[in-house]
């Protein structure tokens, strides 16, 4: 598999640390707000890059943190922190924040057909390893310490030889990028501009997520929580790490910073980064009342998976602009493949006739390349291409009553392959009992909308049922029942 690698600037072979295994880590969410949907288009790539690599055979291990303390209104080190903003705002605790936000964020993976990190570990779990890595730093000398209202002790960047290599800016030019860029307010004392604080000590009004330590008390700055749980859980040295475009700058290039000063070893082989989502072709912010949730969009009918199809249309590392009426073509685009894919359970259940090598071979011929538009850097779009191609023909054939029951078993087997990459439920729609738990599934979810009076979207669910599934509901006093349009009869 081939794989865009930040840090070189190029497309490269992927070949792991470890035979058969892949460590990998992504930035994850600061746990202060809602997810929008461009954040969760990042998580989505992140999604397809770790099933690919396990379509691949690879074992992977995934780390995604949840930030819950040290990252700060600015990605550079200024203003408050977000997490005690928005508790002070919304009258709660840190930790009540916290959890809040962190139970949305998972509960949004999860509809998004995300596969669950195997850890998602939160630094305020992890002082002592953050510590410890400071501890390092300060014993190799790396670090100083800064007095005031943003004091603390700063990672000094001029002792780092080759800060800013993601950027491929050397480091003076760098210096006066952040200058004009990024960093305005710079407390007093700091030595150069890109400078950033490890830890930084609590004004003595704060009562929660302060700690004490050798360096006084206070909480740990962003980029040093990354590195540490990152070298915890997968090693000093490992394979992938992933985060938006965004964090390249700095985030990204701190962590690396951090991490090969205190092991002196390379700490990340590949640095992959996923590009911005606009919407109307306009930045995501608040003035424009264009930022965006998954519950945003449910409650407006759409759906989480037709959201991770959407995103799909757009190479990962291209600018995906998001309006209502596309997120529309997707959902009808999906929901055509989830039709064609009961046309095809349907004959490969009733139907006969011997297989046709013609169209297997056609089936063959797509999943390889299938599989390779993937293999060469997640070309989705292009994979999506041919598959769609394969729909076409197959679709013919189905038509004509020229679909043997063995071919179409063979059409399912690598509907299901292409969704191991996709992640979209395919096998639910590919088989009658995958069918009729889809079609309950859709029922539980409009009387959900219902009880809570969202009666568009009950109305949505119900046009879907009628048109993908041909499911008509009947509301009677004893509850729904449903049955096959033409049929009048409820199931058994
Ligand atoms: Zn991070």
């Amino acid at each position: 598999m081939q794989i865009y690698n930040t840090l070189t600037r190029k497309k490269e072979k992927f070949a792991p640390l470890q035979k058969g295994s892949v460590h990998m880590y992504a930035c994850g969410p600061t746990v202060y707000f809602y997810a929008h949907i461009g954040n969760l288009r990042t998580y989505i790539s992140q999604d397809v890059l770790r099933r690919a690599l396990e379509h691949e055979g690879y074992k992977v291990k995934h780390v995604v943190n949840l930030t819950d303390v040290g990252h700060l209104a600015s990605d550079a080190d200024t203003g408050d922190d977000k997490i005690r903003t928005e508790s002070e705002k919304e009258r709660k605790s840190m930790r009540e924040i916290t959890d809040f936000y962190s139970k949305k964020f998972i509960g949004d993976i999860r509809e998004l057909n995300i596969l669950s990190p195997d850890m998602m570990p939160k630094p305020s779990e992890h002082i002592a390893d953050i510590l410890s890595l400071i501890k390092k730093l300060d014993g190799k000398r790396y670090l100083y310490k800064v007095g005031g209202d943003a004091g603390g002790m700063y990672y000094d960047t001029s002792r780092f030889k080759g800060y800013g290599a993601l950027t491929g800016m050397n480091f003076e030019k760098l210096q006066t990028a952040i200058i004009s860029g990024y960093r305005v307010e710079r407390p007093e004392g700091i030595r150069n501009p890109t400078d950033f604080a490890v830890w930084r000590f609590a004004d003595p009004s704060m009562k929660e997520f302060v700690w004490d330590s050798e360096y006084g008390r206070g909480f740990p700055g962003w980029h040093i929580e990354c590195s540490a749980m990152s070298m915890k859980y997968l090693g000093e040295h490992f394979d992938i790490h992933c985060g938006g475009v965004d964090h390249i700058p700095i985030h990204h290039t701190n962590e690396i910073a951090q991490s090969e000063a205190a092991t002196g070893e390379k700490f990340v082989n590949y640095w992959v980064h996923m590009e911005f989502m606009q919407v109307d072709r306009r930045k995501m912010s608040k003035s424009f009342r264009n930022i965006y949730t998954l519950e945003d969009l449910e409650k407006k009918g759409h759906s989480a998976l037709g959201y991770r199809y959407f995103t799909f249309g757009v190479h990962y590392r291209k600018l995906l602009n998001f309006t209502f009426e596309k997120l529309k073509k997707s959902e009808d685009e999906l929901s055509g493949i989830y039709a064609f894919l009961q046309k095809v359970a349907e004959v490969a259940e009733q139907g006969s006739g011997s297989a046709d090598p013609e169209f297997g071979k056609l089936v063959d011929d797509a999943k390889q390349e299938f599989f390779k538009a993937i293999a060469d850097d997640l070309n989705v779009p292009v994979a999506l291409a041919k598959m769609h191609s394969l729909i076409n023909d197959s679709s013919t054939r189905l038509a004509a009553g020229k679909m043997a029951a063995e071919d179409a078993k063979k059409l399912i087997a690598a509907f299901t392959d292409f969704d191991s990459v996709l992640g979209l439920e395919f096998a639910k729609y590919a088989s009658r009992s995958g069918i009729d738990s889809a079609i309950e599934g859709l029922i539980a979810e409009r009387e959900k909308a219902r009880k809570g009076r969202e009666f568009k979207r009950a109305d949505e669910i119900r046009t879907r049922l009628l048109h993908e599934f041909g499911i008509a509901l009947e509301d009677t006093p004893k509850g729904v029942r449903w049955y096959r349009v033409g049929s009048k009869k409820a199931p058994a």
